[in-house]
């Protein structure tokens, strides 16, 4: 119903505009009488990149960068690169599907910080399980369309879309992490920046040059899009402030050689693929958490050792992550906690969707191949047992050959490795709802249902008011 023609408008749209002037807009909105449009009025004549020299970088008003929102998309960067970059809380966006995209395409992204020789070796075990992973998409193909007729309310297309995705997906487990992706992100520039920062700060060559792109086109105009022509650099306050985030890089070295020296040697125990612990000890889970990313341990043991330690060298290490009294801005994700902390051991493939819930901490420890593969059923329905396996093998050899970090760009995305997610009931209950449902990947459906049942075992009141779809039931015809 249209408004009657005297009352003031109390709900007023605004349109994209450049972010940091957007910010500008809205920040001096908040601290004016005026309207909006008036605030619209004064950026227009105002210098915005001043405004945020000062209140932003200068005073630390870093809420004012959340009022500006900018649309990125990354194009032919490696699926590892991409995982990287996604790995924000406050993100939005989305990657490019390995189900209903064939990666075998396009070549795999080689890590710029390999010699000619190391190339040559990366080149060809990828070409290798490339060409895996396209006999193995055939086979599963031919295997479904003759063990599933198409129902007769099903359309011919949808039929063998549905068929199509799901050999996808068993094929996919032999992807290199090097393949290359696409994603669209939306962020405000505050993300952007912290984004920036921490990719300039990567171990990987490709991120730290992603990153040195992203702040040249902070600088500039937008480069597609209706007002691309006639707009305004994006981001250019933060372009010209951003640099590494070398808080970081120490921290991780500081880390690495304080477990070295401190930590006994490991407990030898065959991974759980789904470890839930609840710590009652903050102090001992905010040490377990800081050691998890530097060591190849499971966060119970971690935990288990931490509570031994006298407080002394709880209280030592502590002093090494926050840098003691030098301590400046807010603290790394290892001091977030949650209730429930899941240690998942799980295949790159499944990590890759699990990331991408935000409502969570999530921390990883360095990509491998010494947690061995999975290998769905269906490869040996379908009689890709050997073709799988072979693939597998040859890629473990040529890994072992390569070095790090260049060489995680080779492991398939079958290859398991150890994650952890701390979160609260609500969003163990999202995850494990949305994630075990009949329309996931079976990957990470068994990952989700194992997430009920752990919980089910140490809290049954909690756990039965999860209601998750156990993996045994499925319809492959569904998407
Ligand atoms: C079957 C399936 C297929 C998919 N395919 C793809 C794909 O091809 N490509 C792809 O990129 N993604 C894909 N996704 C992932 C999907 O797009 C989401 O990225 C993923 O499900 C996580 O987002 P979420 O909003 O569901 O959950 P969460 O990130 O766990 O968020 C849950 C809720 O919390 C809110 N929230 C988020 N962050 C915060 C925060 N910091 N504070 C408070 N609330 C917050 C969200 O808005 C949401 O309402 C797929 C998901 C499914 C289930």
């Amino acid at each position: 119903m249209p408004l009657p023609y005297s009352a003031p408008k109390r709900v007023l749209t605004v349109a994209p505009m450049p972010p940091e002037k957007l910010a500008y807009a809205l920040a001096r909105y908040s601290r004016s009488p005026d309207s909006i449009r008036h605030s619209l009025d004064w950026v227009r004549t105002h210098d915005s990149a001043k405004f945020l020299e000062s209140f932003y970088f200068q005073y630390g008003h870093a809420s004012i960068a959340d009022l500006g929102h900018v649309t990125i998309c990354f194009e032919g960067v490696s699926e590892l690169a991409a995982t990287e970059i996604e790995d924000e809380q406050l993100w939005d966006g989305q990657a490019r599907s390995s189900r209903y995209q064939d990666f075998s395409k396009a070549e795999a992204i080689l890590p710029p910080e390999f010699t000619a020789h190391e190339a040559r070796l990366y080149a060809t075990s990828t070409e290798a399980l490339l060409n895996a992973y396209r006999d193995v998409q055939r086979r599963m193909q031919a295997f479904l369309e003759d063990s599933l007729p198409r129902p007769d309310d099903m359309k011919p297309d949808a039929y063998r879309r549905n068929l199509t995705a799901r050999a996808f997906d068993v094929a996919r487990y032999l992807l290199p992490f090097g393949i290359p992706t696409g994603v669209g992100q939306v962020t405000s520039i505050r993300t952007l920046e912290k984004q920036v920062r921490r990719l300039l700060a990567s171990e990987f060559q490709e991120l730290r040059e992603i990153a040195n792109e992203l702040v040249q086109a902070c600088a500039l105009p937008p480069d597609c899009g209706l007002e691309a022509s006639a707009a305004e650099a994006i981001a250019p306050t933060l372009a010209r402030h951003a640099d590494a985030d070398e808080r970081a890089t120490h921290l991780r070295a500081d880390l690495t050689e304080w477990a070295k020296d401190h930590l006994p040697a490991p407990i030898e125990e065959s991974p759980k693929s789904v470890d839930l612990t609840q710590p009652s000890d903050p102090l001992a889970d905010i040490c377990a958490t800081l050691l998890f990313p530097v060591t190849d341990r499971s966060y119970r043991e971690l935990y288990e050792c931490a509570r031994s330690w006298p407080i002394a060298r709880k209280k030592d290490l502590l002093d090494l992550a926050t840098g003691g009294s030098k301590r400046r801005g807010e603290l790394p994700r290892q001091f977030r906690g949650a209730p429930y902390v899941f240690d998942f051991v799980m295949d790159i493939g499944a990590y890759r969707d699990m990331h991408r819930h935000r409502r969570c901490q999530q921390l990883r420890q360095q990509y491998t191949h010494k947690l061995g593969y999975e290998t769905p059923a269906a490869v040996a329905q379908c009689g890709a047992e050997q073709v799988f396996a072979d693939a597998l093998r040859h890629a473990n050899a040529a890994i072992e050959k390569l070095p790090q970090p260049g060489a995680q760009y080779l492991l398939p995305l079958a290859a398991r490795s150890r994650f952890l997610f701390k979160m609260d009931f609500a969003e163990v209950d999202y995850i494990s709802r949305l994630r075990s449902g009949v329309k996931g990947h079976f990957s990470y459906r068994k990952i989700a249902w194992e997430m009920k049942q752990a919980l089910e075992q140490q809290d049954p009141v909690l756990g039965a008011l999860i209601e998750a779809t156990p993996p045994w039931i499925e319809d492959p015809l569904k998407r």
